[in-house]
């Protein structure tokens, strides 16, 4: 009698086992080792995945409804992990019968037999696709406030902080190629008059535009351009010399002059002009990158007291600075 009422006890008690894990949301799974079958898959599988609970047959079932990208990666982890006998969990990409995909995350139990040899796989595939969104979301506005610390909010290019960044690194490729380095500094002549005739907003629209025609100057695939300041702008160019500098320079000037924005208060053909100093250097250990922008500014100051609407230039011997 007492044999009989432990039978049914025991498979009442798996009636409930099964219950329980039928109904979690968690997909319970076994997978036999030696046959590397499934032994069992929980019909939760079916609503998320779309395969059916009797689709899943080996686990080759399993690895192929893995992304690709994924694949190789997460199978191989698997396995290595399996055959040391340790437990383990992977994330993954799960295809979706309609050529979609659900995040997983496969934690797995590695049962072993009397012998200590592995028998099985048991494991609980969980959805973790709401967290996978969360943190994707979280990764695509941290990349957003990262582009968006080094660019001007005003005009779109780069900004100071930008530039700074990219001098230390260009002074130093410059320093270890032997290749000259130049800068173009830019400042808006009487920049405070024409705010003053058209209005601040003209006055930020005139910066916009600016800035994007100093950006069609430039050809180089290193060459950048960014707001040093309130009416000053910044051009960084790697591995060129003195002339090359200047020509850019001239060319700058000449889109800013063809784009014959009215000034009424400037003497310079009552169009707004810029003053541009540029220097070209070979850095080496006398001088450091802010020696260089300063010798740059008095190039700058010289353009505006020689009257304005002009360019200064000066290559800049590191012995001499
Ligand atoms: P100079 O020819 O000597 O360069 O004369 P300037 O009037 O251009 O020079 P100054 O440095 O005296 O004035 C710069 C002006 O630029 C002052 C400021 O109102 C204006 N400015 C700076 N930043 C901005 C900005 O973001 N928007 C606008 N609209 N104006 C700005
Ligand atoms: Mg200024
Ligand atoms: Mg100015």
């Amino acid at each position: 009698m007492s044999d009989m009422s432990d039978v049914r006890e025991l498979s009442s008690d798996s009636a409930v086992y099964k219950t329980l894990l039928e109904s979690t949301k968690a997909i319970p799974w076994k997978i036999d080792w030696a046959s590397m079958k499934f032994a069992y898959i929980g019909p939760q599988i079916e609503p998320l995945l779309g395969w059916s609970q009797e689709s899943w047959v080996s686990a080759e079932d399993w690895a192929m409804r893995i992304h690709p990208e994924d694949r190789d990666y997460v199978v191989n982890f698997c396995v290595s992990q399996s055959k040391a006998g340790v437990d383990h969990e992977a994330d993954y990409r799960a295809l979706t019968r309609e050529n979609g995909y659900v995040w997983i995350r496969d934690v797995v139990h590695v049962v072993r037999n009397e012998q200590g040899e592995v028998d099985s796989l048991i494991g609980f595939m969980f959805d973790i696709s709401e967290r996978k969104k969360t943190e994707e979301k979280l990764l695509s506005l941290q990349k957003e406030l990262e582009a968006l610390s080094f660019k001007d909010g005003l005009t779109g290019i780069a900004n100071r902080r930008r530039f700074d960044a990219s001098l230390d690194i260009e002074w130093e490729s410059a320093r270890s190629s032997g290749q000259p380095l130049s800068l173009l500094l830019f400042d808006v002549d009487f920049f405070k008059q024409f705010n003053d005739l058209y209005g601040h907003i003209e006055g930020d629209k005139c910066l916009t535009s600016i800035a994007q025609t100093l950006q069609l100057g430039l050809a180089g695939p290193r060459d950048l351009v960014a707001r040093y300041g309130g009416e000053e702008f910044v051009v960084m160019l790697p591995e060129t010399d003195a002339s090359g500098a200047l020509r850019v320079a001239e060319r700058c000037q000449r889109l800013i002059e063809k784009q014959a924005i009215a000034h009424t208060g400037s003497p310079h053909g009552l169009r707004l002009t810029v003053s541009i100093g540029v220097g070209t250097i070979l850095p080496d250990d006398n001088l450091t990158p802010t020696d260089f922008i300063q010798t740059v500014d008095q190039q700058l100051y010289l353009a505006k007291q020689n009257g304005r609407n002009r360019i200064e230039s000066r290559q800049i011997e590191a012995s001499l600075a």
